[in-house]
């Protein structure tokens, strides 16, 4: 039997570890483990995609995408983002951010290659890049408050870097990069041929200012790869509905790993996504005031026992660290699962360097948010 030596040494995600863990628990437990947003996806969102059942969109569409919502899409990342983007060329319809991210490093990495990876980062990215045979360099932003630096950046740029992923917001940290940052670390990658994967599948949930993509600054357009989806800003993980928008010259070469690999997105799927980037472009509001808020109550309570927070930007995590416990982060979060029904991610789900830290996603209701917190605190305050 031969199976693909990178898959060997791939584990399971830490998250999902977690959430199964806590899934098994006879007990209810207060679960902020997993990255999903605690309401219902909006009801005319369903109802568009029970419509497109109804009235036969049940077959194949292009393998990009329903032109329809190409050009929607490209619509809403204007208005939104100020990106401009031809949605029939330049905008491609996934089976969620996961497999646009998928599909991009596909087409751009070959074997031998490196990938700049700001870490701790989200456990989706590391597995996806070895199977392209291509090398992930986690670059340590613990020291800048988990914002890559444009120096420490500069530093790590070899002949064989061939992209950097950029999240923001970031999971798990939950910081963003401001528009200065974004131009500085532009000016550092202008003097290389390399690309950028910006995943902005959080950009919605950005809470004190806009938020900025790095393919709004005109000379890194050409070698940005953006990845975006509605999973967070409408609720929808399970609709399975990412994009990418990226330049003519290498959507179309994306494009053929999408027809070889999915054909198309589902196509009921995509009618309910036409329906929240049309009519539902301001669905995520109501989600980013209540996590802004959660955000803050997270913050305070960590405090109040004795962590370091850096205070996150967007998305709906925060990553204290926890090292003054004397607990490695698998061990933190077990016992606190065990003694108090309290779910959260140990750090090292993120990579080596999230090991000292956890991540605790505050999407859930505000009572149950208080209630965890209570009990987190209660726990740490007799380690
Ligand atoms: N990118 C980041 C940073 C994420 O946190 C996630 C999900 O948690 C994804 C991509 C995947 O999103 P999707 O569910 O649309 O595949």
């Amino acid at each position: 039997m031969i199976i693909h030596p990178s898959l060997l040494h791939t584990q399971m995600s830490g998250i999902r570890m977690m959430a199964q863990r806590a899934a098994e628990k006879k007990h209810p437990v207060y679960a902020l483990t997993l990255g999903l947003p605690h309401i219902p996806t909006p009801e005319h969102i369903v109802r568009a995609a029970r419509d497109a059942a109804q009235t036969g969109h049940t077959v194949y569409t292009p393998n990009a995408g329903l032109p329809a919502l190409r050009e929607a899409i490209a619509d809403y990342m204007h208005k939104k983002y100020g990106l401009h983007y031809d949605g029939l060329s330049e905008v491609l319809v996934t089976h969620g951010a996961t497999h646009a991210i998928d599909a991009a490093l596909r087409t751009i990495l070959t074997p031998g290659c490196d990938v700049l990876l700001p870490s701790p980062a989200y456990p989706g990215y590391e597995p996806l890049i070895r199977l392209c045979g291509a090398r992930p360099i986690a670059i340590d932003t613990s020291a800048s408050d988990f914002r890559l630096t444009p120096d420490v950046l500069a530093q790590h740029i070899t002949p064989h870097t061939r992209c950097l992923i950029l999240t923001s917001p970031s999971n798990p940290c939950g910081t963003a990069y401001d528009q200065d940052t974004v131009r500085r670390i532009a000016h550092v990658l202008a003097d290389h041929d390399m690309m950028v994967l910006s995943d902005e599948i959080y950009s919605e949930l950005v809470y004190d200012r806009a938020h900025t993509s790095i393919a709004s600054i005109p000379e890194m357009r050409p070698r940005t790869i953006v990845v975006n989806g509605l999973s967070k800003s409408h609720a929808m993980t399970g609709w399975r509905i990412g994009w990418i928008a990226a330049p003519a010259s290498i959507a179309q070469h994306i494009t053929k790993v999408i027809q070889y690999s999915i054909t198309c997105a589902c196509s009921i799927s995509q009618h309910a996504a036409y329906a929240a980037v049309t009519t539902g472009t301001d669905d995520a509001l109501a989600l980013r005031t209540l996590y802004a808020a959660h955000r803050d109550i997270t913050c305070t309570a960590l405090r109040s026992i004795g962590c370091d927070v850096v205070r996150p930007d967007g998305a709906f995590y925060v990553f204290p660290n926890i090292r003054h416990f004397g607990l490695d982060s698998m061990t933190f979060a077990t016992q606190l699962l065990d003694a108090q029904h309290v779910a959260i991610v140990p750090g090292s789900a993120f990579g080596p360097h999230g090991e000292g830290y956890v991540r605790i996603s505050y999407a859930c209701a505000t009572a149950d948010l208080h209630e965890a917190l209570a009990r987190l605190c209660a726990w740490a305050r007799t380690l």
